[in-house]
């Protein structure tokens, strides 16, 4: 997964923080050269890895971190900030022009994800009530034309292209009054990309640039590529002045160079990440998301979000109150694997949990139909007892269960194992949103 050598890394510098009670100004120094050396094997720019060690040291001595009870964690939440920090702090908005159409200009090497994107966009504005349009200015590789109309069909979405014997900057030009005239409020231009960056490339760019003075220029960084990456996003940023970047492939193993310099080196935030080749999977950034992520500390507010729109609330709250008590039985386990599997995929879901990673077994927990069959029939061959009180089974019981259900004992006992994980799980989960949300009460 993105970030999961550095992110472990992290954590493994920070437990050591964290098992200690009193922590030294040597201790400090060590933890933040191990930091050092993670940010550079994550590929991230070396000056960019020179400041911000300079300034979480700078922030750790002015909150005397060596005095508080809890020095790991100080230290882990200023790392924490100053990731967020320097990926741009808060969350950046797409430009709106003061009249519409809001021109957007996407740019990016070939292979990035340009014409990918530019239908996620779209599909994007769309959802949120506007009418974008798309236009086709790369009249120089073979089918990509093709491949954005392919994409504005398939989330109904008109193409304006004026096929590949006009110039590009004359199908941008055109495009902005096809828009106009048609009460477009959104306009997406996907341009050409090369390999490498050249200059027809970018005079070519510049003049669309010039004839159509775009709100947004985008640059599309494939975030797979590091370093390179943010050497492309400079010199694009020198001759374009762009106004935000959107980086792709986060779903892939990238080390997180690319996600952690872009913002530093050309100033322009980070708007947009996208995360798989589905058409959907494009969605604003959160610096602040980001970070806790790749400190491992879970998205929390991401899973939040998840869970709001996947969970029933009173069921949700019916069952955070069972929890609390101790009261969870197999019927809500039942419903809670229901309730998981309508918010997704669930590994992508643990994988935003705090500690979660840690939890034996849950990664094997696949919930699917057919399982949730499966442990239905498990859990109704258990009497009313047994389900009220797990500790209840013991092995002449569990033979009894599986009997009754048509599985196996090895199946009964991996679901038994499976609950109690669960159990941990929530409590875990429960106790870290304290009584009123997350710990800290922070935002
Ligand atoms: P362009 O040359 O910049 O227009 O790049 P394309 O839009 O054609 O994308 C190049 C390849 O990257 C295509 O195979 C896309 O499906 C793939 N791609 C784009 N964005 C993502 C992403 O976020 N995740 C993954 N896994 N693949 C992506």
């Amino acid at each position: 997964a993105a970030f999961e050598s550095l992110s472990s890394r992290l954590q493994n510098v920070f437990g050591k923080l964290r098992g200690k009670g009193k922590v030294s100004e040597d201790d400090v120094n060590e933890a933040m050269r191990e930091v050092r050396l993670a940010l550079l094997e994550a590929d991230v720019n070396f000056k960019v890895v020179k400041d911000f060690i300079a300034k979480v040291k700078e922030r750790a001595i002015g909150q005397e971190v060596m005095k508080s009870f809890t020095p790991g964690m100080v230290i882990i939440d200023i790392v924490n900030k100053e990731l967020t920090e320097l990926m741009g702090g808060t969350q950046s908005k797409l430009a709106k022009a003061n009249k519409p159409p809001t021109v957007i200009m996407m740019a990016g090497l070939q292979g990035a994800g340009k014409t990918t994107t530019s239908g996620k966009l779209a599909k994007l504005l769309q959802k949120a009530n506007h009418k974008p349009l798309l236009v086709a200015c790369d009249i120089y590789r073979p089918a990509a034309i093709k491949q954005l109309e392919v994409l504005g069909s398939q989330i109904n979405v008109p193409v304006f292209t004026l096929g590949d014997q006009v110039s590009p900057v004359e199908i941008a030009r055109q495009s902005l009054q096809h828009a106009k005239d048609n009460h477009y409020d959104y306009v997406i231009i996907d341009t050409a990309g090369r390999l490498h960056i050249d200059e027809a490339l970018m005079e070519e760019l510049k003049q669309i640039h010039e004839s159509v003075k775009p709100d947004e220029v985008l640059l599309i960084v494939d975030s797979m590529t590091g370093q390179d990456a943010v050497n492309v996003a400079k010199s694009f940023h020198e001759q374009l002045e762009l106004t935000g970047v959107i980086l792709t492939k986060l779903d892939g193993d990238t080390r997180g160079g690319a996600a952690l310099s872009v913002k530093a080196v050309t100033g322009q935030p980070i708007k947009f990440a996208a995360m798989g080749e589905k058409i959907d999977s494009l969605e604003p950034f959160h610096p602040d998301r980001m970070a806790s992520r790749i400190l491992g500390m879970g998205d929390m507010l991401s899973l939040i979000e998840k869970a709001q729109a996947g969970i029933d609330a009173e069921k949700a709250a019916e069952m955070e109150r069972k929890m609390r008590n101790a009261e969870f039985t197999f019927d809500d386990f039942l419903d809670q694997m229901e309730q998981v599997r309508k918010m997704g995929p669930l590994d992508q879901l643990l994988e935003m949990m705090p500690g979660m990673n840690k939890v034996k077994g849950l990664k094997d927990m696949k919930v699917d139909d057919k399982q949730i069959g499966r442990v239905e029939a498990i859990v109704r061959s258990m009497t009313k007892e047994e389900k009220q009180k797990p500790e209840l089974l013991n092995h002449s019981r569990r033979k009894r269960i599986a009997a009754g259900s048509g599985t196996t004992i090895a199946e009964v006992n991996r679901l038994i194992k499976q609950f109690d994980d669960m159990r941990k799980m929530m409590k875990q989960f429960t106790s870290m949103m304290g009584p009123k949300g997350p710990k800290g009460g922070k935002k």
